[in-house]
């Protein structure tokens, strides 16, 4: 084991070209410092937006560039100033791993709007260098964007809920959606909406999959043990269904309609997107506010800092379903 003053190289898998291959590349970690935690991989989630950054259909990706949001490992060696870690802690790492530390959102623990924020791959650290994501042998992290895997948790279960998890398990807390009893749709059975299934069914709610097919009906209802099933397309099951949701977390990252969905909200429901699209969404608004729906989004409205310190948090109802969840990707 070495000093943390010594240069690190690590190998990750990184794309250099909008082709989505991913290819072996060594590169320099960078610089580290006493508030440091020096991260060995073992596990990493694949998320869609992982997809979106490497084909560059985002149109702001850099080259080479490795990278994975959803990493969880063991920690190899920390930085003298590191009090909440310690050598073989098993942590997570997640989308965000900078901030500027003084501005309103990060006073409030929600550096993840900071403006100054910086991204775990395709940005650029305080010390000049690249950053490279999970996809990778190691990683040099800030102690404040480690988070502490529970006991109980498998690895490679915890991986999607550092990404995937948060961004379903955030809206429902955000948006005042946690109580049991509620009435939820999921709306794409995607790495996301696979999350959002195992999430509502944990907070106790009556859980819908949405889908464009049959062909996830004995996912969703067998395995991941959704309450209904209801295929977009099926125009006489949509308007039974109408009007019976609290909420539903939309997950599809490509251009589609509001309407028919918000049709199947109650009084008050809310449409929360989560899919990254990038086009421009339309929806008639005098459906929204006839129907007093609302559509909502939000960027992971809980830091990975606050889940770390929350009992009740999306890692805490990740591990109990732990034991009988499926890993998928986003
Ligand atoms: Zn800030
Ligand atoms: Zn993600």
């Amino acid at each position: 084991m070495g000093s943390l003053e010594e240069e690190k190289t690590t190998t990750g898998w990184a794309a250099r070209d909008p082709s989505g291959v991913l290819s072996p590349y060594t590169y320099d970690l960078r610089s580290t410092g006493p508030e440091d935690v020096y991260v060995k991989v073992l596990f990493c989630g694949i998320c869609h937006t992982d997809i979106h950054q490497a084909k560059n259909d985002l149109g702001m990706s850099h080259y080479p560039m490795v990278p994975g949001h959803e990493v969880v490992g063991e920690v190899l060696e920390v930085g003298s100033d590191v009090t909440k870690y310690r050598v073989g802690d098993r942590v997570g790492v997640g989308i965000v791993v900078g901030c500027c530390r003084n501005c309103g959102p990060c006073k409030s623990d929600l550096e993840q709007y900071c403006n100054k924020k910086i991204w775990n791959y395709n940005d650029v650290y305080t010390d000049g260098k690249p950053t490279q994501g999970g996809f990778a042998g190691e990683m040099v992290v800030d102690q404040k964007f480690v988070v502490k895997i529970p006991d109980g948790l498998e690895l490679e279960q915890a991986a999607p809920l550092l990404c995937a998890g948060v961004t379903v398990y955030s809206p429902l807390v955000h948006f005042g959606l946690k109580q049991g009893g509620l009435r939820g749709g999921i709306l794409g059975l995607g790495g996301v909406g696979h999350m959002g299934v195992k999430i509502a069914k944990a907070m106790g709610h009556h859980v819908t999959v949405i889908s464009s097919s049959d062909k996830k009906r004995k996912e969703a209802l067998e395995h991941l043990g959704a309450d209904a099933y209801l295929v977009s397309s099926d125009e006489n099951g949509m308007k039974e269904a109408a009007d019976a949701l609290d909420y539903i977390i939309d997950t599809v990252p490509v251009v589609h309609p509001l309407e028919p969905y918000l049709a199947l909200l109650k009084l008050d429901g809310k449409l929360i997107l989560t899919g990254v699209i990038n086009a421009p969404l339309q929806f008639v608004s005098p459906m929204v506010m006839l129907g007093k729906f609302y559509v909502l989004s939000l960027s992971l409205s809980l830091s990975l800092s606050l889940l770390s310190q929350n009992p009740k948090s999306s890692l805490g109802i990740g591990r109990r379903w732990s034991n009988r969840s499926q890993v998928g990707s986003g």
